[in-house]
């Protein structure tokens, strides 16, 4: 999608901190970190959020959280403790319209969820 930032940061139009690759899935830093470690996890094919992605490619859902957990491993955070946050839709406050999974760690994270 021409107009998805982060089909844009897949495609190279938009710098971005790769931290991680894979010929299906992409990771970079989030550029307004909100813990020592915020890592976004993507699939390079666009899909809107974790609801379709399942839908419509499981495998490559299972891909994504493999290469989430390979992220937190490779920053270090896996064994002290980590989220994987999906926000999806409205209520969620989701503003980019690629799935991507928010790797958080590096302090304690709250009870939120
Ligand atoms: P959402 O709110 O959709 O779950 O998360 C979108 C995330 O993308 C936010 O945490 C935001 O900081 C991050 N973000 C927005 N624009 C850019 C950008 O141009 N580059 C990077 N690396 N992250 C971005
Ligand atoms: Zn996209």
């Amino acid at each position: 999608m021409a107009d998805c930032l982060f089909c844009r940061i897949v495609a190279g139009e938009i710098p971005a901190t790769v931290v991680r690759e894979s010929p299906r899935i992409l990771a970079f830093r989030d550029i307004a970190p909100q813990a020592p470690t915020h890592v976004l996890v993507v699939p390079r094919d666009h899909h809107a959020n974790i609801a379709g992605l399942v839908a419509d490619d499981p495998a490559l859902a299972i891909e994504l959280l493999q290469e989430a957990h390979a992220v937190a491993a490779a920053e270090r955070v896996a064994d002290a403790g980590y989220r994987l946050v999906f926000n999806t839709g409205d209520d969620a406050g989701q503003t980019v319209h690629h799935v991507h999974a928010h790797v958080l760690g590096g302090q304690p994270l709250g009870h939120l969820a």
